[in-house]
């Protein structure tokens, strides 16, 4: 009798005998099954289960199910490579990250001739549907039978197993292989491969060993993942930092230094521009900035543990005979020494200490790979001090934070692996309770997923580690947070309690980046290069035409400098054609070109990296669109604080979930803006308003509107109503519109309105004087015009409000809101004029006051450019005011009217 326990559906079954995973599974799950875990141990389908056992069935779908197929078509690569060449050794063949290998001794170099040969016949042996035959064989049956087919890597493989010892073979077809297994039931399991190419490779990876030929592969679930994962292997390969740093001349690393960074001028400058904006996130959040040694005495790394732990890791520097120095391989325990100088109270606490701490490794330089992985590098390090019961808060603030520099420099898909207590390790299980417990609420609360790496904490804590996808859609782990509670305790680092006794604080080692190096180089890939314009080495260049136009060039370049705009001028006499080439494969994300013509009429052409178009503008304007590449805080629309943003970005974010960016604190610097759905937003703000209504009996303002034309009648109408109104006890608006050529002579409307004043003077009087309508522009569209005419016409106060109708536009996600306002002109182009002289000698807020949403003067800037491209932008716009429509300007004067205190 034999009982299974189905780990994932809780269930018990028991068997009269042993059975294999063929007989306990139905067929559908059958279907999607690759292998067993039984006891922990993986099985074959077709094993035999001896014993009673918890078993979990591995599906092609999970991780683990992939990685059966891969190895299962490493067998099939090496079968293949048998029947082709038999003179071949076939010696190992694991699985890797997204893929396979198998390692041959031949003397032949595989050609990528072969490699198609190799595959065509790998899809013959997938398609003939080998049973994949596990055999047990004892050493000696195995040594005789692969010494006998001449294999002879086999042999010394098998010769390193222990006497005693039983083995297993897979047998497919005619082909068998030494292998611990387990594998898939048959060779038609393996749906989509390809093979990718061939590099040496020394037998047991020693240089002096016999030179092999490595065949990778990689091996799917289905062609589509196949292909997928081809597009993005072909994308990242176009995509290479090291390519790209060679174009845009960011940095080197040469033999002399190996691992470690030359940082060119371009690249210096994108590193400096990073390391500022950490700086500045780092300030607002609490932090400090330390600098600390970079050569450190062996006692203190015998203290903090590492000289045990790290030894082979760290550069070690003799100082004399007896004493010895090593280069840190972190600030850790610099750190400590600086909350040491200090007698801590509770009070202190967090203490978060931060260093750009520059640090040295000895990684194997076969690991190596240009930024990704190097010996020298920079940590945007910090360690939190705190007190346990702060792990939580502490953790919640540090999410929030990374979040919103991953989402700032362009990640926004995020996860976190989540690391548990390992089996080994330091500290009480509570202690351990509580510190996963504070992790893993904040990891929830700061809205992050997660997935769980069951027992991978360090020693001495648990740990989260930060993970971003990038824009190919491959995962880079960048940030990490772990908790120390041991490292304190070691270094005699503590802090005087409430209750006055000494305590040892909680370490928090964290960063968001990882290092400067290895973000520089995801950076890269990310944009290809294109970086967004605040973070561009080079943001801008100037190319002449003509050497008539250098000092033209030099002067603005003079001036741009001035503002902190990062420009570059080339005055060469190479072909404009050439130098548009040039810079474009250097990535700067804006080139002006100027020659003769632009140096007359004081313009400048502009050219967007990636865009044929080239434009004419004038210099102020170019300039100012230039310099107007603004930061605001953005809240995004879960009401989440993202944090301070280039404007271009916090547009983007807007456009790519669909709805408008709206300030909605102007006037703070930087401003602050929300992303929100604004129709919505109108509509709810005007329900809540009518609600309230309803809910006041009393209202409080009551508005009537008059034209300067209104006729008696209507006038004693209006009359009559303002005096009912003002008897409730109601005070009123009283509203005279100029609209048109009514503005021409405005002493006509004035005069009703003092009239209405006049008449109601026994019962009301006026508050605060006459008030012009604090100038505002807009645009409204003929039907409105129409509508106004109407609505002008009568009394409406109370009524829903008809006559005007608002118009606001989006450009790129923002909102812009705004009455029209203006003297004598009836056409946009008059209005616009008007709009831009007054720009210069008002502040734009002024002029578009009034208005819930209150656009600055980028905004406005936007709203000008989008009104005179809206014929291209118009297709997307189903608001569109201009296309066919009329644009009236009006001008308001109102006065405020009060009950008489009687
Ligand atoms: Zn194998
Ligand atoms: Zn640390």
């Amino acid at each position: 009798m034999i009982k299974v326990t189905f780990s994932t559906e809780q269930k018990v079954k028991e068997y009269g005998g042993k059975v294999t995973g063929f007989d306990i599974l139905q067929p559908d799950a059958l279907k999607e099954a690759v292998a067993l875990k039984v006891n922990g141990e993986l099985y074959d389908l077709s094993r035999k289960i001896e014993s009673d056992a918890e078993i979990k069935v591995i599906k092609l779908s999970d991780e683990a199910g992939l990685d059966i197929i891969r190895h299962d078509a490493a067998h099939i690569m090496a079968q293949a490579v048998k029947e082709l060449f038999p003179n071949t050794q076939i010696t190992i063949g694991p699985t890797i990250q997204d893929s396979f290998y198998y390692d041959f001794a031949t003397d032949r170099t595989f050609t990528t001739d072969d490699l198609t040969a190799i595959e065509k016949k790998m899809k013959e042996i997938v398609k003939s549907n080998h049973r994949f035959v596990r055999e047990v064989w004892t050493r000696k049956q195995a040594i005789d039978f692969f010494s006998g087919i001449g294999e002879k890597y086999k042999v010394d493989i098998i010769s390193s197993i222990p006497e005693g010892e039983n083995l297993t073979v897979y047998r497919q077809g005619d082909f068998v292989d030494l292998c611990r297994g387990p594998h898939s039931p048959s060779t038609g399991r393996v749906k989509a491969f390809k093979l990718m190419k061939v590099a040496g490779a020394y037998w047991r990876g020693d240089a002096k060993g016999p030179m092999l030929q490595r065949i990778y592969g990689t091996a799917w679930r289905n062609k589509d993942e196949l292909n997928a994962y081809l597009e993005c292997l072909k994308e990242a390969e176009k995509r290479d930092h090291r390519k790209i740093a060679k174009d845009m001349d960011l940095f080197h690393i040469q033999e002399e230094a190996v691992g470690q960074v030359f940082w060119h001028e371009q690249g210096y400058i994108l590193y400096n521009v990073l390391e500022s904006y950490i700086r500045k996130k780092l300030i607002n959040n609490g932090y400090f900035e330390v600098k600390t040694p970079i050569l450190v005495s062996k006692e203190l790394w015998e203290k903090s543990g590492h000289w045990d732990k790290f030894r082979e890791n760290m550069f070690i520097v003799d100082e004399s005979e007896s004493k010895k120095l090593a280069i840190k391989p972190m600030n850790c325990p610099c750190h400590v020494q600086i909350f040491n100088s200090h007698t801590r109270s509770y009070r202190d606490l967090p203490i978060r200490m931060a260093e750009f701490g520059t640090c040295h490794r000895n990684e194997s330089s076969g690991s190596l790979h240009g930024l990704m992985r190097v010996r020298g590098f920079t940590q945007d390090d910090a360690h939190i001090f705190c007190m346990e019961e702060q792990v939580n808060s502490e953790t919640i603030k540090f999410c929030d934070l990374l979040k919103e520099v991953y989402s700032e420099l362009g990640f926004n898909e995020i996860f976190v692996k989540f690391s548990d207590r390992p089996d080994i390790r330091a500290g009480n299980d509570e202690v351990w309770d509580r510190a996963e417990k504070a992790l893993l609420e904040a990891v929830k609360e700061a809205g992050l997923s997660y997935k769980l790496n069951p027992g991978e904490g360090a020693f001495y804590g648990p740990k989260l580690e930060f993970v971003l996808k990038d824009a190919i859609g491959r995962n880079w782990q960048c940030g990490t947070l772990q908790v120390d509670f041991i490292l304190p305790e070691r270094l005699g680092a503590f802090y005087i309690g409430a209750d006055g006794h000494k305590h040892h604080p909680v370490m928090l080692h964290r960063a968001i980046l990882g290092t400067f190096e290895r973000f520089i180089g995801i950076l890269i890939e990310n944009y290809a290069g294109k970086f967004p314009v605040w973070l561009a080495p080079t943001q801008l260049a100037i190319l002449t035409i003509t050497n008539e136009a250098d000092d033209y060039a030099t002067e603005i370049s003079n001036i741009l400098k001035e503002q902190g705009v990062r420009v570059k001028t080339d005055l060469t006499n190479e072909k404009i054609s050439y130098k548009i080439r040039l810079h474009s494969s250097n990535k700067v994300p804006i080139l002006w070109i100027v020659g003769k013509n632009e140096v007359t009429s004081k313009t400048v052409s502009v050219r967007n990296l990636g865009s044929e178009r080239q434009e004419s503008f004038s210099l102020e304007k170019a300039t100012e669109s230039l310099l107007k590449t603004k930061e605001v805080r953005l809240v995004d629309h879960s009401g989440e604080m993202v944090g301070i943003v280039p404007l271009e970005r916090a547009l983007e974010f807007a456009q790519s979930v669909g709805l408008d960016l709206v300030e909605i604190v102007p006037d703070s610097t930087p401003p602050v803006c929300k992303i929100l759905d604004y129709s919505k937003q109108k509509y709810d703000i005007k329900k809540k308003a009518s609600e309230a209504k309803k809910k006041q009996k009393t209202l409080t303002i009551k508005e009537i509107k008059l034209g300067p034309n209104i006729g008696d009648h209507d006038y004693e109408t209006k009359l009559r109503q303002a005096r009912d109104l003002l008897a409730h006890g109601h005070k009123i608006k009283v509203t005279m519109r100029f609209k048109g050529r009514e503005l021409i002579n405005t002493e006509v409307g004035l005069e009703k309105l003092e009239r209405l004043i006049r008449e109601t003077e026994d019962i009301a009087k006026v508050r605060d004087g006459w008030k012009r309508a604090t100038p505002s522009v807009g645009i409204i569209d003929s039907q409105s015009v129409k509508r106004l005419k109407r609505g002008s016409r009568g009394y409406d106060a109370g009524k829903k409000k008809k006559g005007r109708k608002h118009h606001y536009c989006r450009y790129i996600g923002s909102c812009i809101e705004a009455d029209v306002h203006s003297a004598n002109v009836q056409d946009r182009d008059g209005a616009l004029d008007l709009l831009f002289k007054r720009k210069e000698n008002t502040n734009i807020t002024e002029v578009f006051a009034d208005q819930r949403v209150i656009p600055k003067r980028w905004i406005v800037e936007e709203f000008f450019a989008w009104l005179s491209n809206f014929r291209r932008m118009d297709k997307d716009y189903e608001h569109s005011p201009l296309t066919s429509k009329t644009n009236i300007f009006f001008d308001m004067i109102t006065i405020m009217l009060t009950k008489l205190a009687t």
